[in-house]
């Protein structure tokens, strides 16, 4: 029910600005605006706040007008600099899609039970991208006008198709000439095929490399079987070669939690520092091809893997304290959306949604989809996020087509239920895939949803550690 236009005008002197609020724990609400600012309260300064009656000598009451919660007489340029800040947020959709990910191959040499990608045996060259579809999505690319350009090469493994790789690099390099845009490569691959001259290649080139560590040898060895039995001395072995031929930060690692993992977090994380890795990203399985399968997605609830989170992160922290720096790059994500005037560019935490607008997948067989999740879920025979193919479809058809606009204007967290009016919006995303993948609805019903639960439960604890704990907050104020 809404009470008459009078009701919500000052009668204390100052006016609200549009904020929304969302329990913390038992006895504190986190209130946020549309700039991303948030305060946290007790449950009467926050009945007082939206009652009009916080007196003005109160210090939360300065806290409130200097974070633009509230406008009094002597609030000169408030709204038009709460404006100023909700536009440099947003400014970044203009840049439009900077991610372009290259599915050079399908085949892959290991058999890894949370696969997400179902991939196919070495030998099946069928499942290869064409030299004339790697141009046609290097025009694509290069139609978005944003100033900087990202290529990732995803598989299967695609460092079984090196020679697709190498093709789009140098030319992608000889087309910059004319177009001019900041070029960035990376290759995503398990490094079993990296050879003297791909580390070469990489080298002359920039290109970086992102792997997979899952943990310690026994873990990682269970969960990525390849012939041979020993990916994690493979990896390792690479990990380091491709230190020496391209520098500290020339290589990535990234983990997959399975059940398995769950009560490993510091074994898995202590594995990290010991391999040298100043940042870790402690990743939920995605419930996509073979994961989905084979079951290993059903086999931990999204509160397993927050409570396996809470007690990484913790121990993360620990890490920091004796004096290694090491980031949690999930947190480091939500910090910046937090506390960056521009947010954080990650794809899969926008609004709207950054699929197509913010990354699109040209696949090995031509076709293009909004993301990298989306191309998954077609493996599964779920086609909701294909919006085209190469050799059919221009860019603008695809960029203009139903299927996307219709999506990108459902996933919209500001006009979604519960979302609209939940204090994480500003730090949070719509993961339409998931939804789809999960609920059959790119929406998804949040109560539900453990997307939902798994932001607002991190969302939670990082707020929490901010307020209640100074040792972490001076480290996580480090990684923003
Ligand atoms: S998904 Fe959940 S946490 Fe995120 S904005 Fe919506 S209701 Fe809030």
């Amino acid at each position: 029910m809404f009470h008459d236009r009078a009701r919500y005008q000052s009668t204390q002197g100052y006016q609200l600005a549009p904020v929304r609020f969302s329990r913390l724990d038992a006895a504190r609400y986190v209130v946020t605006n549309d700039a991303g600012e948030y305060v946290v309260l007790s449950r009467q300064e926050l009945v007082d706040f939206i009652g009009h009656s916080l007196p003005p000598d109160r210090p939360t009451y300065q806290a409130l007008k200097s974070r633009h919660f509230l406008f009094d007489a002597h609030s000169r340029v408030a709204l038009e600099l709460l404006a100023l800040k909700y536009r440099t947020r947003a400014e970044q959709l203009a840049n439009f899609t900077g991610l372009h990910i290259f599915v050079v191959t399908l085949r892959c040499d290991h058999s890894c039970a949370y696969c997400q990608v179902s991939r196919q045996a070495e030998g099946r060259l069928e499942f290869d991208m064409s030299q004339e579809h790697a141009d046609r999505a290097l025009d694509f690319m290069f139609r978005s006008p944003s100033p900087a350009l990202k290529i990732e090469f995803q598989g299967g493994e695609p460092l079984l198709h090196f020679e697709r790789i190498r093709y789009i690099i140098e030319r992608a390099k000889a087309m910059n000439a004319v177009h001019g845009r900041a070029l960035q490569f990376v290759i995503a691959s398990n490094l079993s095929r990296l050879t003297d001259e791909v580390l070469d290649f990489c080298r002359v080139h920039g290109v970086l490399l992102s792997t997979s560590l899952d943990g310690p040898e026994d873990l990682h060895n269970a969960q990525r079987p390849v012939r041979g039995g020993d990916s994690h001395r493979r990896t390792l072995d690479a990990i380091q070669r491709a230190r020496q031929a391209l520098g500290p930060d020339g290589v990535s690692a990234l983990m997959t939690t399975t059940h398995a993992s769950m009560e490993r977090v510091e074994d898995i994380i202590d594995e990290y520092v010991r391999q040298g890795f100043r940042s870790i990203f402690l990743r939920n399985l995605s419930p996509y091809g073979f994961a989905v399968r084979q079951r290993a997605s059903r086999q931990y609830g999204v509160e397993a893997w927050v409570e396996f989170y809470k007690r990484g992160l913790a121990h993360i922290l620990r890490i920091n304290a004796q004096g290694y720096p090491l980031q949690e790059e999930f947190a480091a994500i939500l910090l910046q959306k937090i506390f960056s005037p521009r947010g954080s560019t990650y794809v899969d935490l926008q609004s709207p949604a950054g699929i197509g607008i913010g990354a699109l997948v040209y696949n090995y067989d031509g076709a293009v989809y909004a993301s990298d999740e989306g191309r998954m879920l077609a493996e599964m025979g779920d086609f909701s996020f294909r919006l085209g193919h190469l050799s059919r479809d221009s860019y603008e058809s695809i960029m203009t087509s139903e299927t996307l606009l219709a999506h990108l204007s459902d996933t919209m967290p500001e006009g979604a239920p519960m979302c609209s009016d939940c204090a994480f919006l500003p730090y949070c995303g719509a993961d339409p895939v998931f939804h789809q993948a999960t609920k059959k609805d790119a929406v998804g019903h949040k109560a539900f949803s453990a997307f939902c639960k798994k932001q607002m439960g991190v969302l939670r604890h990082l707020i929490g550690l901010l307020e209640d704990d100074a040792q972490a907050r001076d480290i996580l104020m480090g990684w923003r």
